[in-house]
């Protein structure tokens, strides 16, 4: 008779491995089951995120921002070069590297926490049963106390482009050209488009963005998106708002893509074609609908704020349920149910998730823009502060951008915070602290910030929602 298992979690992505190991870490025996196997057919824990996802995406913005900055930053500083290369190859292998030795780690993980790791797939078969079968074709049903669904999310394919992964790629197969394509389209200006549009523009792509929309960022405040967008006007980056893609043909190895935009009919031939028009919850021969598990219209499970789903000991935790698909949303819904399970109270502060956009500069953000607000009719006051008059920014002639805060008109309450800028990702975690304990723009204020550091554009800007920033240009 096979173990049973206080928890068993089904996908090793950034959700499920962290519930995993907190479940094993309160004491619980703990199973994770993943399927992934990488391009060399081995098995690999940590799901999109580890292998075709955000530590691949960001090794190469990482590596294509040095290869910018000495194509086009050094001079400034007096550094001059020989003529600088690239070394594609070499950088998608230093890329394969760091998946190996974070993939690798997450098994160290498992093994140093007690979590019994299992290489193959999962399907609920019962409330407390899941039928797993390895990879060489081996079935045993696992019965487990508690079960959570954690299997993610994968790319939507549009009819119009369908990926064949030479030609029309997705953010896999984007990651992974061998050499730098001469023109590169990208189908979606949301997070994965600019961060891989700007990969290969920086690596010398001539890289055309389609987005179906007409608006750029939506989701970002629109003061800091219009700033994104001429920014990136400047980077070459050629983004065509309102093009509504109709069809496309492959002819040896490119590809014409027919859109319609506000001029009519048009054309367009690439040597790569990038799909990244969002993502969807994975969730395929996972389980009979018999069970009771619900999704809801688009495909994810519900789930309430626990991330419980209708059946008594079933929970589903990351890009596979509502919310954004982020990891670290994902990892701390994980957290949260491990903690649930063990009768713990937890919860997860849904208002509190940053978003961070990893183009340079970056795009970060957290809690509620200026259009959410006029929409909800709260009254606010604002204080912006450009990098261009932060002493560190211009010493890293890096001085593109600026920080924003919201604040309650009434209380003082910081609402939102949202930057575009160097390191905006990090400087915009300081604003989620500051919001986690429901800091007034005037407590970030009366906070002594070190100079010179970009962090200080955070401290103007928090002086400034009521009027007392002291480095203010043009006053
Ligand atoms: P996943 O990471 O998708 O993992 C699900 C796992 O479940 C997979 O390993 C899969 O093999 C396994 N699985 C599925 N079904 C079964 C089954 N039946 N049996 C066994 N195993 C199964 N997010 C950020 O926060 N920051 C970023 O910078 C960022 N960059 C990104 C860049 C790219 C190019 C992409 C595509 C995504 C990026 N994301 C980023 C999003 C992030 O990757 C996801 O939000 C995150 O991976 C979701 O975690 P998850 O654990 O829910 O699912
Ligand atoms: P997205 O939702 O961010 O962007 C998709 C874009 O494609 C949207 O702007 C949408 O309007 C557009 N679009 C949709 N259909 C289209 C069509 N037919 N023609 C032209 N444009 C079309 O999705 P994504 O960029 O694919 O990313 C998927 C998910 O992965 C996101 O939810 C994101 O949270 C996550 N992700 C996060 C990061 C990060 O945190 N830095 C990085 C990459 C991905």
């Amino acid at each position: 008779m096979a173990q049973n298992y206080d928890v068993l979690v089904i996908g090793a992505g950034p959700a499920g491995y962290v519930a995993a190991i907190k479940a094993a870490q309160l004491g619980l025996s703990t199973a994770c089951i993943d399927k992934w196997i990488d391009a060399t057919g081995k098995p690999s824990l940590g799901g999109t995120c580890l292998n075709v996802g955000c530590i691949p995406s960001k090794a190469l913005l990482d590596s294509s921002h040095k290869y910018a900055e000495a194509q086009k930053g050094f001079k400034a500083h007096g550094i001059s070069t020989g003529e600088i290369s690239i070394d594609v190859t070499a950088m998608i292998k230093r890329k394969e590297l760091i998946i190996k030795k974070l993939t690798t780690g997450i098994k160290g993980l498992f093994k140093a926490n007690g979590v019994t790791s299992l290489a193959g797939s999962g399907r609920i078969v019962a409330a407390n049963q899941v039928e797993f079968v390895d990879h060489e074709g081996a079935t045993e049903v696992i019965t487990a106390d508690n079960i959570i669904i954690a299997t993610g999310s994968v790319p939507i394919d549009i009819p119009p482009t369908p990926v064949n992964g030479e030609t029309i790629v997705d953010n896999e197969g984007a990651l992974a050209f061998q050499s730098v394509p001469g023109k590169v389209g990208v189908i979606g200006a949301g997070v994965i488009g600019l961060e891989l549009g700007s990969v290969w523009s920086r690596l010398g792509s001539e890289v055309v963005i389609l987005e179906a929309l007409d608006s750029f960022l939506p989701m970002v405040d629109q003061q800091i998106a219009k700033d994104v967008q001429k920014n990136f006007k400047k980077q070459k980056l050629d983004i065509r708002l309102g093009a509504r893609v109709t069809g496309s043909e492959v002819k040896g190895d490119q590809v014409t893509v027919q859109y319609a935009d506000a001029e009519g009919d048009q054309e367009m031939t690439f040597d790569k074609l990038i799909v990244a028009v969002g993502r969807k919850p994975y969730t395929d021969n996972l389980f009979d609908d018999s069970l009771g598990i619900k999704r809801d219209e688009r495909g994810f499970i519900q789930v309430n704020g626990q991330c419980r789903t209708d059946v008594p000991g079933i929970f589903a935790i990351g890009d596979v349920v509502r919310g954004p698909m982020l990891a670290h949303k994902g990892s701390e819904e994980g957290v949260m149910v491990a903690e649930l399970i063990a009768d713990k109270i937890a919860q997860v502060n849904y208002d509190l998730i940053p978003s961070v956009i990893y183009t340079h500069p970056e795009i970060a953000w957290v809690g509620k823009t200026e259009e959410q607000l006029k929409a909800e009719s709260v009254e606010y006051n604002v204080g912006t502060f450009p990098f261009a008059a932060i002493g560190r920014a211009q010493a890293a002639n890096d001085t593109a951008g600026m920080v924003k805060i919201l604040a309650d008109k009434e209380t003082d309450r910081v609402l939102g915070i949202h930057i575009f800028g160097p390191s905006a990702g990090d400087l915009t975690q300081q604003g989620v602290i500051a919001m986690e304990f429901g800091a007034s723009a005037e407590d970030l204020a009366m906070t002594v910030f070190a100079h010179p550091t970009l962090s200080e554009a955070v401290h103007e800007a928090a002086l400034a929602v009521n009027g007392h920033a002291i480095h203010i240009p043009n006053k």
